[in-house]
């Protein structure tokens, strides 16, 4: 595969800028590959294409849209071992994991936005009128590096199943991913335009995509901070927005027999992308009066997390993605020791001579002022916070700026109770599975609108009412 070219109205193509962004390995710290560092004429020539491409597209029958789309898929799939190697390298994800959820999981979720599209009510017969769900245009979309395919499927594949264009720009850190999935656009034979790739650094491309005028709608996934400068610039030229931004989610383990599960799978949530993901459940909430047996059996099912090199099969947590994210997180550890939290496991990395690893990191006693209860460290660091009551654990679970993603453990009825009056977009009640047809997205400063089930491919569409007596 080639990473040195963008991919513009249906042709692999060189940047306009003749410059490139290094992609490093964050488990060895080794370049292996460059991808272009686009600019604002990139994004012209993408945008002018998507325009151009747009009302054929509009038009395509959305049966057709997703008969091309299962052909992209099916391509896919058919270079899995590609995709995985990439996840592994560029963002240091640990290959089990890579493979399972970066990977094969987004097949799931392309099959149910397919699904749902031939399902969707793009028509709606009212008494007195009709109503069009009428695709909004040319959507620019920026994501992260912390889920290099999983944040492009959740935005790119329903706005293309809904009838919209893309301009669409990875993450500078993680975008070896994105050109599998443009090849495999590529192979399927879409019409030119429809998916357009340019790589390039977040405030130059972000910035060209926010004023370009012929891009309707800017769907953003990233962190708060950035997100609401994208979201301000876009809506100065009246764009649609769609904002998933960060969290700092918590895991409620009500008063129980047993509390194993519920501590397994925070720390799945939690570790298993080095703490690399959005909804990690990182403050665990715990009645004070079992806090002794439930710290005993954090120690105990911790050493199953196996720290280590990505490529093998056994490792659960694989190094930081960056230099950045490691001094972030370094610096939270030490924001923790200082703010008086107790370190249960882990503690302070070493010095990231091969690759940056960082330990999971429990602190204890922790209290929801503390910083390190407050923002989002996005690293394997856990807070671990007791409450009295019932009412004190729902005030503390929504004393955050953000509400993302939630999880309740415990009795059945008590659990949907706290669960109801939790303040966040998903939650999770005991263990309960994902559902891929659900709508995805936050409350409060996580974002702005959904991904995911039917919400997200509405998402990328505006109703139009035609008053012509109804049916
Ligand atoms: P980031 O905000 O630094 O970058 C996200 C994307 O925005 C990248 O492509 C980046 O190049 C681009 N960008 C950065 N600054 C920009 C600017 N000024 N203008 C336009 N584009 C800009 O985030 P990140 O570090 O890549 O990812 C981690 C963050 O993403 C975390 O906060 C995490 O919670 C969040 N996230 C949210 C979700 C969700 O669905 N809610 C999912 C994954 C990650």
């Amino acid at each position: 595969m080639d990473f040195t070219k963008q991919y513009i109205d249906g042709a692999w193509v060189p940047s306009a800028s003749q410059t490139y962004i290094d992609v490093e390995n964050p488990a060895t710290k080794t370049v292996f590959a460059k991808v272009p560092a686009g600019n604002a004429a990139d994004v012209d020539a993408a945008a002018k294409a998507a325009a151009k491409a747009f009302p054929a597209w509009e038009a395509t029958p959305p049966k057709t849209r997703v008969e091309l789309m299962q052909k992209m898929l099916s391509y896919f799939q058919s270079i899995e071992d590609d995709v995985v190697q990439a996840v592994v390298s560029e963002l240091g994800a640990p290959v089990t994991f890579a493979r399972a959820n970066h990977v094969r999981y987004q097949y799931e979720r392309i099959e149910s936005y397919m699904d749902l599209t031939l399902r969707a009510p793009f028509v709606e017969y009212l008494p007195k009128s009709t109503v069009y769900r009428r695709p909004l245009g040319v959507i620019g979309c920026i994501t992260p590096w912390n889920y290099p395919l999983g944040q492009i499927v959740q935005k790119v594949i329903p706005a293309i199943l809904a009838g919209c264009t893309v301009v669409f720009k990875p993450s500078q850190h993680t975008p070896l991913t994105a050109y599998y999935l443009a090849d495999a656009f590529d192979h399927a034979g879409f019409p030119k335009g429809v998916f357009n790739l340019v790589a390039g650094r977040g405030s130059e491309i972000g910035n060209a995509l926010c004023d370009h005028p012929l891009i309707n709608m800017i769907s953003f996934t990233g962190s708060t901070e950035a997100g609401s400068g994208v979201a301000q610039r876009a809506l100065a030229g009246l764009k649609r927005i769609s904002m998933e931004l960060g969290g700092k989610s918590p895991c409620v383990l009500l008063k129980q027999d047993n509390y194993e599960s519920g501590i397994r799978s925070c720390f799945n949530s939690l570790f298993l992308n080095a703490g690399q993901t959005c909804t990690a459940l990182s403050r665990l909430l715990i009645p004070r009066s079992d806090k002794g047996k439930i710290e005993t059996l954090i120690k105990q099912i911790l050493p199953e997390y196996i720290v280590g090199d990505p490529t093998k099969a056994e490792t659960k947590i694989g190094p930081l993605s960056s230099q950045h994210q490691y001094d972030t997180v370094k610096g939270y550890i030490q924001k923790g020791i200082d703010g008086g939290a107790r370190i249960l496991a882990g503690g302070l990395p070493d010095a990231p001579d091969a690759g940056y690893y960082v330990r999971p990191t429990i602190f204890a006693d922790v209290t929801n002022d503390m910083a390190i209860a407050q923002e989002e460290i996005f690293g394997p660091v856990l807070c671990v916070i007791p409450y009295d009551t019932v009412e004190e654990a729902v005030k503390i679970a929504n004393d955050t700026p953000y509400g993302l993603n939630a999880a309740v453990w415990g009795p059945k009825t008590l659990a949907l109770d706290v669960g109801r009056r939790i303040l966040a977009g998903n939650v999770y009640i005991n263990d309960g599975p994902r559902d891929v047809e659900a709508p995805f997205g936050g409350f409060k400063e996580s974002g702005i609108g959904r991904e995911g089930g039917l919400d997200g491919i509405l998402e990328f569409t505006e109703p139009q009412a035609l008053f012509d007596h109804g049916n």
